[in-house]
């Protein structure tokens, strides 16, 4: 059996899409700014000014990435936040009986909090093809037919990896005078961030990409101009956000995603599926006709359920996902899968790997070592059981 300590290697670290480990220019940004610009920087002397001011470059850096004014960044504490305060704020803006539009495969970040704003009722669902894709033509017909009051689909799906039309959506809405939200938590720190400007609404976290927990970005359409104010208090974040700043965490988050420059490379990721198919027969990989973000790989194993495999990849070093960090864990079906039309046998045997930038080829091949080292050992297991049932008949 391989035996790696977990602790000492990240190498076996397939969970990037639930969380990321802090990087070092992210811990080295924090540790800066935290013993040099600790103040408060709605202080009015010197040093709380510098604070302020290395406040707003950090915001300028971030509007520079994504392609917008700098008014449009709004810092809060990630996605879940960001999400809940879209939908409260489309909501409030809504006419009663305007329908809020979500993908069949949103994050309960999105789908709850739209269920919690408008009601079950007034939330819509956009279709996914059988690859998890947001079907364009459907979706551009719904929007038309009912003129929602928002809709939002998320830049790359957390499970799948299966990236959706968002630049596409966002034009459509434009066109039919819907506000767009895009969920792109698990797009930013892994593809490049252009045509955002033309969402009204984005929202991610720091700790996709190695930036610390607790920190985000909410960008907010050009025109809203009165402020969310859903944390009352000071007058922080333009008023969209009362609270003092969170400036180490905000240079964090930005030298994060910095540091991570281009895309991750997909050969190891590649490789890991040819290997996997050829070496287990029977697994399939979920929604590989579809473009994928470059790390996520979801295999359907051909046998035995989920946490069998999962159990015995944690004993070997290695962390793996059985779905969504928030799903996986509370034995819930996937929406997602079952939107892609799995039945509750075959949701029950997937598996989620999710690399990093660190994450070489040979962590891949690792990772595949394991899953066939533990398909022999299950096999044989198998056998020896069916061969004692027989020898009891
Ligand atoms: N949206 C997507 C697509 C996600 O993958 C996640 C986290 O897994 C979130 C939203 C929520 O992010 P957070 O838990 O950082 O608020």
């Amino acid at each position: 059996m391989l035996n790696r300590n977990f602790h000492d290697a990240m190498n076996g670290y397939f969970d990037h899409n639930a969380t990321t480990p802090l990087s070092a220019s992210a811990r080295e940004a924090w540790l800066a700014a935290q013993s040099g610009h600790w103040q408060n920087p709605s202080g009015l002397y010197r040093e709380a000014g510098a604070t302020r001011q290395r406040l707003e470059e950090a915001r300028e850096a971030f509007a520079e990435i994504l392609g917008c004014e700098a008014r449009r960044i709004v810092f809060n504490s990630g996605a879940t936040e960001g999400c809940n305060a879209v939908m409260a704020r489309a909501a409030r803006e809504a006419a009663a009986d305007a329908p809020v539009f979500i993908s069949e495969i949103e994050h309960p970040a999105v789908r709850e909090s739209a269920r919690k704003e408008f009601g079950r009722a007034r939330v819509g669902e956009l279709p996914v093809d059988s690859c998890g894709v947001v079907d364009l033509d459907l979706a551009q017909r719904m929007i038309a037919e009912s003129t929602p009051a928002l809709v939002s689909v998320m830049a790359a799906n957390n499970e799948t990896g299966v990236l959706q039309p968002w630049r596409a959506l966002a034009e459509i809405c434009r066109e039919h005078g819907a506000r767009f939200h895009c969920d792109a938590a698990q797009w930013i720190g892994k593809m490049p961030a252009d045509g955002f400007e033309h969402c009204d609404w984005v929202s991610f976290s720091a700790h996709k990409f190695g930036g610390p927990k607790g920190i985000g970005v909410l960008v907010v359409p050009d025109d809203a101009c009165d402020p969310l104010a859903l944390l009352v208090g000071g007058a922080q974040e333009s008023g969209h956000r009362g609270g003092t700043e969170n400036f180490p965490a905000v240079a964090a988050m930005l030298a994060a995603l910095q540091a991570r420059g281009g895309e991750i490379d997909a050969a190891g990721r590649d490789a890991f599926e040819t290997g996997l198919a050829e070496s287990i027969p029977g697994t399939r990989i979920i929604g590989a006709d579809a473009q994928r973000l470059p790390n996520t790989s979801m295999a359907l194993m051909p046998a035995h359920g989920n946490l069998k495999w999962l159990t015995r990849l944690s004993e070997r070093g290695f962390a793996v996902s059985t779905g969504s960090a928030c799903s996986a864990g509370h034995g819930n079906p996937s929406h997602v899968m079952a939107a892609m039309g799995l039945s509750p046998d075959e949701m029950g045997r997937v598996l989620r790997f999710s690399g990093g930038p660190e994450t070489t080829p040979g962590d891949w091949e690792g990772l595949a070592s394991a899953l066939l080292e533990i398909h022999v050992a299950l096999q044989d297991r198998r056998r020896s059981a069916t061969k004692l049932d027989l020898s009891n008949l």
